[in-house]
């Protein structure tokens, strides 16, 4: 959490710099006009380094915001009837950029369909506070210790049989978002997805982040694209590219 705003917008970006050490994309959690909040998983060198040697009140550098962001469908009608409905389906890590996209559409009267997939319960986040967002949370865990016993685009499937939705939106593992792009095609329903590549410079000059055969590059083209348009690109849900170039 930082005391200081970028004035970004759900599904922006920011390049988190840790001096003589590294600098890592990371997405804003929140951005209320005081506080930018960004939820960091503990998973390699400069994230283990965040979480062992930084504490409260220590400095670090942020440059951004960065990327495109979710558009939200447009909606002021006071009839609860009439009001524009949208189901997040969030999974791990993705989770923080939806939590900020739901307080934004709580703010425009948006109904929110909260889905949040993990392997057990133990590795839900962020539940408590989308609790408190005014929006229906739907709970799934891969070993069923919480909530649905499956996985989050189940859970989906089973709304889009019962409602009707102005957008579908989606941050998390390829494999789950590739899934929630193929639903929303099948139910004729716009669908944002938040892609994740290995970054360098963070505003679309280094080309670390190029997915293939398109040039579309994740940190300036994205991280949000619609998910048409991901469902083409031959390497979504299928193989990234490491820090070398190499495919992963
Ligand atoms: C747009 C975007 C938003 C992100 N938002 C978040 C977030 O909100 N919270 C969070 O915990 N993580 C987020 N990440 C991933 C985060 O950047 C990596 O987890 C982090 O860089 C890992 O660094 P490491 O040295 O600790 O681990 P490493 O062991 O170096 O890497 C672990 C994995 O993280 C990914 N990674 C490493 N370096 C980069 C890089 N420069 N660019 C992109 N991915 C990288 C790779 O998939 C790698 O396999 C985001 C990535 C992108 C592209």
């Amino acid at each position: 959490m930082f005391r200081h705003t970028l004035n970004s917008v759900p599904g922006q970006f920011i390049m988190l710099w840790i001096p003589g050490l590294d600098e890592k994309p990371m997405a804003v959690a929140q951005d209320d006009g005081k506080i930018l909040k960004i939820g960091v998983a503990k998973v390699g060198r400069f994230t283990t380094h965040l979480f062992n040697r930084y504490k409260v009140g220590d400095r670090l550098g942020i440059r951004g915001p960065y990327g495109n962001g979710f558009k939200l469908p447009e909606s002021a009608d006071p009839n609860p009837r009439q009001r524009k409905r949208i189901a997040l389906v969030g999974g791990g890590f993705g989770t923080p950029p939806l939590v900020f996209l739901a307080q934004e559409a709580r703010k425009k009267k948006i109904e929110v369909d909260f889905i949040e997939g993990a392997r057990s319960a133990d590795l839900l986040l962020y539940l408590k506070e989308i609790k408190k967002l005014g929006v229906r949370v739907h709970v799934s865990t891969d070993d069923g210790s919480e909530g649905f016993k499956g996985y989050a685009p189940q859970v989906l499937e089973q709304l889009l049989e019962k409602n009707k939705y102005d957008g579908v939106y989606s941050c998390g593992p390829e494999v789950m978002m590739k899934k929630v792009a193929e639903l929303a095609s099948e139910y004729n329903v716009d669908c944002q997805l938040s892609l994740e590549r290995f970054m360098k410079c963070g505003f679309g000059i280094c080309g670390a982040c190029c997915m293939d055969n398109t040039g579309f590059r994740v940190c300036i083209d994205g991280p949000v694209i619609q998910g048409e348009k991901a469902l083409k690109l031959p390497e979504f849900g299928n193989y990234s590219r490491d820090s070398g170039g190499n495919k992963k």
